[in-house]
């Protein structure tokens, strides 16, 4: 969709609200970038009903723009776009704010793309045609991991992580972690919810240096596994097929 009608744009543009002026809304400002009017219309209203401060981008040069020049908690991002491409407008925001998060939306759900994304630096995704429910799940999930990332103790599941004594409890019963066990878990903790896949977790745990055809990874896993899981009580770290691991129940 690529001939979008002007007077929307500014429609859309002055219905927004001006920077400053959400600061009393709780939920945050989303920025939503997407080309297609009734996913927008769709989205905005969801959000909105939420509580959230949307602002709408119908083309991908603008969107980049907004992306890149205000400040927002959370982007969602459509891939197929006009002017720009979304993939390439991901690595832009994450060259200029690595910590807002991105919700990438994809027409399929070929693993292909995803896993593309996921090394782009994308932190989750949505499948076309989703609801509503879904997309707020998503946003409050990462606008609670951007809470998460400022507080001294990290919670994912039963499992509680004191970020200054390094103490790591599930179910409050000590857990002794070695500090590679212990960092890997601080990962997986902060992206609750979410698949990361082995490349990300070999990047940010051990990393780029590391040789991307270790099976490290997935022995450090088995090593955090055994240690947090109890008899009949299996440690909530998930294998997701061909992509990677993800800490609790999807999001
Ligand atoms: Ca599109």
């Amino acid at each position: 969709m690529t001939d979008t009608p002007h007077s929307e744009l500014m429609d859309l543009a002055a219905s927004a609200s001006p920077d400053g002026q959400e600061e009393a809304v709780a939920s945050g400002r989303v920025l939503l970038i997407e080309d297609e009017p009734g996913i927008v219309d769709f989205v905005r209203r969801g959000l909105e009903a939420e509580g959230f401060a949307v602002e709408a981008a119908l083309d991908g040069v603008e969107g980049e723009q907004a992306a890149l020049t205000r400040s927002f908690d959370a982007i969602i991002l459509d891939l197929m776009l006009p002017g720009r491409d979304g993939l390439e407008i991901l690595a832009s925001v994450r060259r200029s704010t690595p910590s807002v998060p991105v919700i990438v939306l994809t027409a399929r759900g070929e693993l292909e793309d995803r896993v593309a994304g996921l090394d782009a630096g994308a932190v989750d995704y949505l499948v076309k045609p989703f609801s509503l429910a879904e997309l707020v799940a998503r946003v409050r999930a990462q606008l609670r991991v951007i809470a998460q990332a400022s507080a001294s103790t990290l919670h994912g599941e039963d499992i509680e992580v004191d970020l200054l004594t390094r103490k790591v409890r599930r179910a409050g019963n000590p857990v002794q972690l070695s500090t590679t066990e212990f960092e890997l878990l601080v990962y997986l903790v902060r992206h609750q919810g979410r698949v990361v896949s082995r490349e990300q977790i070999l990047g940010s745990v051990w990393g780029y240096e590391h040789d991307p055809a270790t099976n490290v990874v997935d022995v450090y896993v088995g090593y955090l596994r055994r240690k947090l899981g109890r008899p009949g009580d299996p440690a909530p770290i998930f294998t997701v097929r061909a992509v990677g691991y993800r800490l609790g129940s999807a999001t």
